[in-house]
């Protein structure tokens, strides 16, 4: 049983909601167990992934959404990520959470918030590399700068 519930949050790309393991047949019980266990990790209110995943993707999906701009373009080059983590958020997000604790509500400063432009936006794990290029470039976030490449000689 745990190992198609391992199986079921690997098929969802290591991060999943609740409510869509129990659409699967799995019962909650297990899937608290997984979490008690360490299996599985409790990222927000009704999500849960692989302890796999790594963990900047974790903690912008704990945030609300998907790591973005600076924190992308980091993540993609196999840089070290630096906090604060900009995220891109669906256009309807609501209830942003600490990066580090689930239970506390984001405070000024935790991250640097993108606003997709529809509801649907901010659903992938990491944004692709050109639009988080494209990202970093406008963003006026701390840190933002970090993403942009910068030849020798170039001032920011
Ligand atoms: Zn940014």
């Amino acid at each position: 049983m745990v190992i198609k519930l391992e199986r079921d949050v690997a098929a969802y790309g290591g991060i999943v909601s609740v409510a869509q393991l129990l659409a699967l047949k799995h019962w909650r019980q297990n899937i608290d167990l997984a979490v008690h266990y360490g299996t599985l990790v409790r990222v927000r209110k009704g999500w849960v992934a692989s302890p796999e995943v790594p963990k900047p993707i974790l903690m912008a999906w704990r945030i609300g959404g998907t790591l973005a701009c600076a924190s992308a373009v980091q993540y993609h080059l196999g840089m070290d990520i630096a906090e604060p983590l900009h995220v891109l958020v669906p256009s309807n997000a609501t209830g942003f959470r600490r990066p580090h604790d689930h239970r506390a509500r984001l405070a000024e400063g935790d991250a640097v918030i993108h606003w997709a432009g529809t509801p649907e936006g901010g659903r992938d794990l990491v944004v692709p590399l050109g639009e988080a290029l494209r990202q970093a470039a406008r963003c006026r976030g701390p840190g933002a700068s970090r993403g942009i490449p910068s030849r020798a000689g170039d001032t920011l």
